[in-house]
């Protein structure tokens, strides 16, 4: 064996170094961290080679004071925390006092720095870990560190450095995130001597996204906000409309500094259940503000993960957040016309349209969603189908329910006779039903006073109707989907379903494994109205059976379970799988695509699309409906 041996300080610096210090933008993170911690309002950032050649963070903060410079470079050494209970109320960035020392050991790194109060500024030169005498000059107040040929004496991590756009690429992600989390800072970045980036203070969080992002991303966000006792959550999602194909936009800040947490992802993916298509990813920029005591950063060396004492309480905060939010919140999908034509998007933000809209539509969501949910019986899901007889489909039976009427008003009219004498030519393309007095004063009654809203189908697909900013053009199959699945997870979550006896049971015969995929998951299929039971082999016995889905043989019903409870091999769990089978169920029992639909079905359908909290995305979050508005219209035909 070898004898044990004390490492020697550079050594240990270099090990340090090898677990912060993975590539340039590291570097970067460090240094600007540091400025923000020096309270600086204005940092500039110079790269050369994406970082391998050059880096320079100039800040105006408080400076060192030259006595202190040679222990701001030495490691271990730091002024952020002094003693061990420190740690546990961390309010800085940077508190290990170790980053300047394992930067230095690898590297070429100038240190210079001027206290406001000091009449020079001094400068510290260490090269590989050596370091120069001081030396005084001239500098305005504030701190330069300028990192040169990183990783010059450590070639394995030299080689390690992939290609200046994909090491700019990291370094610039690692500035968006410290200017997100400080929009009050001005940053610039200038990479081979150009200016890439030049953004200013600003106390609006958007206009920074507006810069890092583009317009139309920032315009789509929703403000958040829910500040509670000892957790603060504030900033922005955004618009369904808008997503990724991964989780990088998701930008949370933990008392300003980024974090990641699998957890606050994940209530972040369920707040936008149903609104984003499978493998879609919601983009945020949401800061959290907690005690630093009800938080340990200390769990990680680059401090991208931290360890909540209370995690389950800051999940629900979050998911309960959103989810309030977006029930009081328009998502309505906009058509997509060529982008000249949009200015009618721009007139009128997404904010102003959520602030006019909230009041009333609380109300209604509230209200419908106390009808979802109590009773069984007669407020069944509505537009509910009949069981076919002797082949042919029955035409769907429709339950009216009545909106409630949020403002006095006079009765809507009966659907049909109306409307064809007002508008007798509209009949000609397809269905009419319902009737918008298209005379009615804007602003003196709400737009769900009228339920009784003109549509046209048109091939049996879409619902075509007028609305107050222009028309909507609605997916049939898509918001019946959405109703129904709304109503059913409704009555699932409350115990409500209705479920049926069969006088006979039916029996279904599956292969061995998936009469067992499919007896594990009994109980949640009972809950789903689903009865099974053994019945010796490779045959299950289906004794109970939904009402909603009593047009579709049990057997088709099944085995349509049965694939989804094998699929990719795994069994998900039993929340994600509740909801795939609702899913399915209401993809099921909906009007089809093609289907023809007679003028009272069709007033039922725009009837029932107000008691669905989003009634704007089917439950795999494709758009129900797209709105062209007026003006979009009016572009279009080039009157405007
Ligand atoms: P830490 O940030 O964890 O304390 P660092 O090695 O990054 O450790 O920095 C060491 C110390 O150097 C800091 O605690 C701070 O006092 C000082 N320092 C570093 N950069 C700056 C700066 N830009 N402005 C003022 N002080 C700085
Ligand atoms: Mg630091």
């Amino acid at each position: 064996m070898n004898e044990i041996r004390q490492l020697s300080t550079s050594v240990i610096n270099k090990i340090a170094a090898g677990e912060v210090i993975e590539r340039p933008a590291s570097v970067v993170k460090e240094l600007v961290e540091n400025s923000l911690d020096a309270g600086a309002t204005r940092i500039d950032v110079t790269v050369e080679k994406g970082g391998s050649e050059l880096i320079r963070v100039t800040d105006n903060g408080h400076g060192v004071p030259v006595d202190q410079i040679p222990l701001a470079v030495a490691s271990h050494a730091t002024s952020k925390i002094r003693d061990a209970d420190d740690l546990f109320r961390v309010g800085t960035l940077g508190f290990r006092g170790e980053a300047l020392a394992s930067i230095a050991e690898v590297s070429r790194l100038v240190f210079r720095s001027r206290p406001a109060d000091a009449e020079a500024a001094a400068e510290l030169e260490i090269v590989g870990g050596r370091q120069e005498p001081i030396r005084p000059t001239g500098a305005p107040q504030g701190t330069m560190v300028e990192v040169q040929q990183l990783f010059f004496n450590t070639p394995v991590r030299h080689k390690f450095l992939r290609t200046t756009q994909t090491e700019m690429g990291h370094l610039t992600e690692a500035i968006t995130r410290l200017a997100l989390a400080h929009p009050e800072v001005h940053f610039t970045i200038t990479h081979g001597g150009r200016q890439t980036h030049d953004l200013p203070p600003t106390d609006d969080l958007t206009e920074r996204v507006a810069m890092l992002f583009g317009e139309e991303l920032a315009a789509g966000l929703i403000p958040v906000e829910a500040i509670d006792e000892d957790v603060s959550l504030s900033g922005y999602v955004a618009n369904p409309t808008h997503s990724r194909g991964n989780n990088r936009m998701q930008y949370l800040f933990l008392n300003g500094r980024f974090i990641r947490d699998r957890s606050l992802q994940h209530a972040l993916g369920e707040a936008y259940r149903g609104l984003l298509l499978t493998g879609r990813y919601p983009i945020c920029f949401l800061h959290l503000k907690l005690d630093p005591a009800a938080v340990d950063v200390n769990v990680h060396p680059t401090k991208l993960e931290v360890r909540f004492a209370e995690g389950g309480r800051i999940y629900s905060h979050l998911l309960g957040t959103l989810r309030t939010k977006f029930l009081s919140t328009d998502l309505v999908a906009r058509a997509n016309l060529p982008r000249d034509t949009q200015l009618g998007d721009k007139s009128l933000s997404d904010e102003d349209e959520v602030q006019q809209a909230t009041p009333e539509k609380s109300e209604l969501f509230d209200w419908a969603k106390r009808q979802l949910g109590s009773s069984g019986g007669a407020d069944v899901p509505p537009f509910q189908p009949f069981p076919s007889e002797g082949g042919d489909r029955k035409p769907l039976e429709l339950h009216k329910v009545d909106l409630p009427r949020i403002r006095p008003g006079p009765e809507p009219p009966s659907s049909g006779e109306r409307v064809e004498e007002a508008n007798p030519t509209a009949r000609a393309g397809g269905y009419v039903a319902g009737g918008y007095d298209g005379k009615e004063a804007v602003g003196e009654t709400h737009r769900f006073d009228r339920p009784h809203t003109l549509a046209l189908q048109i091939h049996n697909r879409y619902l075509v109707t007028e609305t107050e900013e222009g028309l909507e053009v609605i997916d049939q199959h898509a918001l019946h989907e959405r109703i129904l699945y709304e109503a059913l997870r409704e009555k699932v979550l409350s115990g409500a379903l209705e479920s049926q006896k069969l006088l006979v049971p039916e029996p279904v015969d599956v292969a061995a494994n998936e009469a067992a995929a499919v007896l594990e998951q009994k109980e949640l299929l009972a809950q789903l109205g689903i009865e099974v039971e053994p019945f010796g082999g490779e045959t299950l016995l289906v004794s109970s059976y939904p009402a909603m889905l009593a047009n579709l043989a049990p057997a088709e019903v099944l085995r349509e379970l049965i694939e989804k409870l094998l699929a990719g091999g795994k069994l998900p769990d039993s929340r994600d799988l509740l909801d795939e089978l609702l899913h399915m169920m209401s993809c099921k029992a909906a009007v089809k695509y093609g289907d023809s639909l007679t003028p009272e079905e069709v007033t039922a359908l725009l009837e029932q699309r107000h008691l669905a909290q989003d009634h704007h995305h089917c439950p795999h979050g494709r758009p129900t409906a797209l709105v062209f508005t007026r003006e979009q219209l009016d572009r279009q035909f080039k009157r405007i």
